[in-house]
Formats: C-alpha cells, sequence, structure tokens
C-alpha cells in the first residue's frame, strides 16, 4: 500500500485580488491547502477563500502587512497551526506608486515600496527556509517569487523605486536559489510584464494596460490568470529540476 500523500500548503501573500487570488483558486482546484494572506481588503480575502473552500480545499484568509516582522511572524505560525507544515511561499504581495521622476521621490515613497516589495520578501523567505530546509527537521517546498518585467526594463519616469525593488527580488531568487538548493527548497521567480489587474489604479493610471498593449510584441496585456499558470507549474514537482530561474511571462515584451 502507498503511503497517504501529506496535504500540500501553499502561502500567498496578497492573496486576496489580482494575480495573488488567481493563483489561489488555481491551487485550490489543483489539490492545494491555501492560505490567503492581504492587508486591507477583507472582503475580497473571505471571497478568495470561499472560492478555495468550494473547490474542496482547506482555505485560510490572515491579515498581515509584509513590511512588519511581527505580523509576518505570526503569519506563518497561524498558517501552519490551522493547516499543516508549509510546502509553498508565493512570495506575492507588492505595491507601486504614482509615476514619478527618480528627482521628485520622496524618502517616506522611497521606505515604503522597499519595505513592503523588499523587505517583505525577504522576511516571508526567511520564514519559510526556516520551516521548509531539511537543515532545520523540514520536508523541503518551493518558493516562487513574483518578480516583475519591471526588473529588465527599468521604468523609466514611472517608477524606477518599483523596478529596482524587483531586480533586489531576481537576485534573492538566484543567492537564496544556490543556498537552499541542497535542502531540498527550489526557488525561482517569474516576472509578469502587463497584466490586467487593480494595481495599476495606484499607479495613477488604470487604463494603463490598454494604454501601452501597443508596445507588447503580442499586441495585449496579459491576464492574472496566464500568470498563475505559471507560479502553480513553478511550485509543483513538474518543475523538480528548475530552481534560481527568472521566467518572464510578459508576451515578449
Ligand atoms: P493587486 O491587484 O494590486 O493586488 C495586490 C495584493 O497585495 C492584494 O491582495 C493586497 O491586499 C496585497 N498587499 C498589498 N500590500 C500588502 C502588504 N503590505 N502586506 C500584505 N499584502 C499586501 O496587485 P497585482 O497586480 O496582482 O500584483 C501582484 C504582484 O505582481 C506584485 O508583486 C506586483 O508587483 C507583481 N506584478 C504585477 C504586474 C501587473 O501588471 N499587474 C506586473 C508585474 C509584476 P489587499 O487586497 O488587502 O489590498
Amino acid at each position: 500500500m502507498s503511503e497517504p500523500t501529506l496535504p500540500q500548503v501553499m502561502l500567498i501573500t496578497g492573496g486576496s485580488r489580482g494575480i495573488g487570488a488567481a493563483t489561489a483558486l488555481k491551487a485550490a482546484a489543483s489539490g492545494w491547502d491555501v492560505c490567503v494572506n492581504y492587508t486591507a481588503n477583507t472582503v475580497a480575502a473571505d471571497d478568495i477563500v470561499a472560492q478555495c473552500r468550494a473547490a474542496g480545499a482547506s482555505a485560510m484568509a490572515v491579515r498581515a502587512d509584509v513590511a512588519v516582522e511581527s505580523d509576518v511572524i505570526e503569519l506563518f505560525e497561524e498558517t501552519e497551526a490551522e493547516l499543516g507544515p508549509l510546502t509553498c511561499l508565493v512570495n506575492n504581495a507588492g505595491i507601486l506608486h504614482p509615476m514619478s521622476r527618480v528627482e521628485d521621490m520622496s524618502i517616506e515613497r522611497l521606505r515604503e515600496v522597499m519595505d513592503v516589495n523588499v523587505l517583505g520578501a525577504f522576511m516571508c523567505a526567511r520564514e519559510a527556509v526556516r520551516r521548509m530546509s531539511t537543515l532545520n527537521g523540514g520536508a523541503g517546498g518551493t518558493i516562487v517569487n513574483v518578480s516583475s518585467a519591471a526588473s529588465y526594463l527599468g521604468s523609466p519616469n514611472e517608477f524606477v523605486d518599483y523596478a529596482a525593488t524587483k531586480g533586489a527580488m531576481d537576485t534573492l531568487t538566484i543567492g537564496l536559489a544556490k543556498e537552499v538548493a541542497n535542502e531540498s527548497i527550489r526557488v525561482n521567480a517569474v516576472r509578469p510584464g502587463l497584466i490586467d489587474t487593480d494595481i495599476h489604479a495606484s499607479s495613477g493610471v488604470p487604463d494603463r494596460v490598454d494604454q501601452l498593449a501597443h508596445n507588447v510584441p503580442m499586441q495585449r496585456g496579459g491576464t492574472a490568470d496566464e500568470v498563475a499558470d505559471l507560479i502553480l507549474y513553478l511550485a509543483s514537482d513538474a518543475s523538480s529540476y528548475v530552481t534560481g530561474s527568472l521566467i518572464n511571462v510578459s508576451g515578449g515584451r
């Protein structure tokens, strides 16, 4: 008789909307149990959790600001207490400020984007490795970082600060992947291009995807589902020999 398989537990930061929400729904439909992290929109998070449960998954929502260390630690503790040992972290929570030239960026803006997009991602990766590394008694797992095409485009005159945080995330991916490769943890990044989500409203241009679609070789924006498919691949055993990879999902941009 074969051993019963343990539940696969995925924690998605920023799982209440956009790419994170699409990932939660696809994960639940593929047999994962899911923790949907969010920071403000409880209604959206509860709705995604209800849809995950309807697909047969165990699911929970946890409010936590990934930029706050005590929130991050509680997020991981609550996830494991309710769902069991973590097997995948999707480091997805990210923010964007209104378009600006670097010379006009306030220190408050710069600190906030670095805190959420860089320190948040580092702290979540740290908590995941503490639990998943075979060196620490864990059973291994995967980390998928949601970077951006901005890391190689640079986003001049728009948000060089945001682009730089995604450059940091790419380097985190490469370095951490090598650090834990022999500890049964794979670390990869997806680099979405123009994806139709709420995030563009934060940049002051809600219809940014439509406005810039002509710059994309495929002549269209992407969907959150198209990014989620790649995240699920990197989270799963289907990508068992892939680590330290930065994979563009950008229509050729
Ligand atoms: P979105 O639709 O704006 O959703 C952002 C999600 O992150 C929400 O669930 C939000 O929670 C959560 N969040 C924001 N700040 C948080 C914090 N401090 N702590 C915890 N959760 C937080 O964004 P998206 O477009 O799906 O983007 C997701 C990721 O993809 C980001 O890292 C973004 O940089 C990256 N990305 C997006 C695009 C694109 O074109 N959309 C392109 C490249 C990369 P609430 O619901 O509570 O606000």
